[in-house]
């Protein structure tokens, strides 16, 4: 059996779930006659706290309709530069809302108030305006670090201070509140619009939400209808969406536990460099001497262990709801041996 570490997108739908799905009752979505899409969307809006919510079917999906309505063409993004919105949606900032990205350097992808405040433009002709600041929580790249409340209420006061909006990639924020005891309506509080995958962790096949106030969501549901992302019966997807949020979130911790056993095993052997710190369920380690992050990958998985080289010598792990605890054992006994 291949223990796959790849990315949390790999999980599949349990049984349990397909059951959910079968039994969902669907209708016409783009003329708002699906009922399971409904419940998900005010589900979602309440658990934030949020006005409203609309179910798209990717989170670059979610990032991008939110970019382009934050902005006008020839305006400036605020984010971190190991971001997803600038490093993996095919230069989507600019092909879908013609903006510029100013790529700030973080502390394993995370940005700061002061960052913020001396990255944006003065009011000058010179001068792209700044319309937009978007944060990542957890951060991908920054291997699955999370910030602290209160930074991510200071910069919420730069963009008050400055009228830019402020929107969350919360593609893993649900790790995020597991690790940090937070709920959604904090984060619902702080934020323009906040987007939030349900087929990472939480095990979902397919789908993603955006969240925000009604004057956004109804023009964010324009914009889904013009890049091709009205769906019709979609309610099965929404159907595996609510059963992913009522049963897969307390389990995270779980995740995160093993994620945090792995780079327990890995910490002390003479073939890894720097560990980033073991916040949630992402592991991203340097390996050195006679390995590189390819020939590493490639040992693993002749033991049918999957993991990716997201550089020449960094190797990343992710831990989910389809890596069991067997599973982690068989891996950190192999590491001990290696
Ligand atoms: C996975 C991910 C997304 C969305 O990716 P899709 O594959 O388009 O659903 C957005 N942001 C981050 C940080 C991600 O990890």
């Amino acid at each position: 059996m291949m223990i796959d570490l790849r990315s949390d997108t790999f999980t599949k739908p349990s049984s349990a779930m397909l059951e959910a799905m079968l039994k969902a009752s669907v209708g016409d979505d783009v003329f708002r006659e699906d009922s399971s899409v409904n419940q998900l969307e005010s589900y979602a809006a309440a658990l934030f706290g949020m006005e409203s919510a609309l179910f798209c079917p990717s989170g670059t999906m979610t990032n991008q309709i939110a970019i382009k309505c934050h902005t006008q063409p020839g305006d400036e993004v605020i984010c971190e530069k190991l971001s997803h919105v600038y490093n993996y949606e095919g230069g989507g900032i600019a092909f879908n809302s013609g903006c510029q990205v100013r790529p700030l350097e973080g502390n394993l992808g995370r940005l700061t108030a002061i960052q913020v405040q001396e990255a944006i433009n003065p009011d000058d002709v010179h001068k792209a305006p700044t319309s937009l600041v978007c944060v990542e929580n957890t951060s991908n790249r920054g291997g699955g670090s999370c910030y602290e409340m209160t930074d991510l209420q200071s910069i919420k006061k730069v963009c008050l201070d400055n009228n830019i909006k402020y929107h969350l990639d919360g593609a893993r924020i649900w790790n995020a509140m597991v690790a940090k005891g937070e709920t959604p309506k904090e984060y619902g509080k702080l934020f323009d619009s906040i987007s939030i995958c349900l087929s990472k962790g939480l095990g979902a096949p397919v789908g993603s939400l955006l969240l925000g106030n009604e004057a956004f969501i109804n023009k964010a549901r324009r914009i889904r209808k013009i890049l091709g992302g009205g769906m019709r019966q979609a309610g099965y997807l929404a159907a595996a969406a609510l059963f992913a949020l009522e049963y897969n979130i307390d389990r995270l911790k779980l995740d995160h536990d093993h994620a945090t056993m792995m780079g327990n095993a890995l910490k002390n052997k003479d073939f890894v460099g720097e560990i980033y710190p073991i916040e949630t369920n992402i592991i991203i380690f340097e390996v050195k001497g006679s390995y590189s992050a390819q020939s590493f990958s490639a040992f693993l998985k002749k033991h049918n262990i999957l993991c990716i080289p997201i550089s020449a010598n960094q190797v990343r792990m992710v831990t989910h709801l389809d890596v069991t605890a067997v599973m982690v054992k068989e891996l950190i006994g192999l590491i001990e041996k290696m």
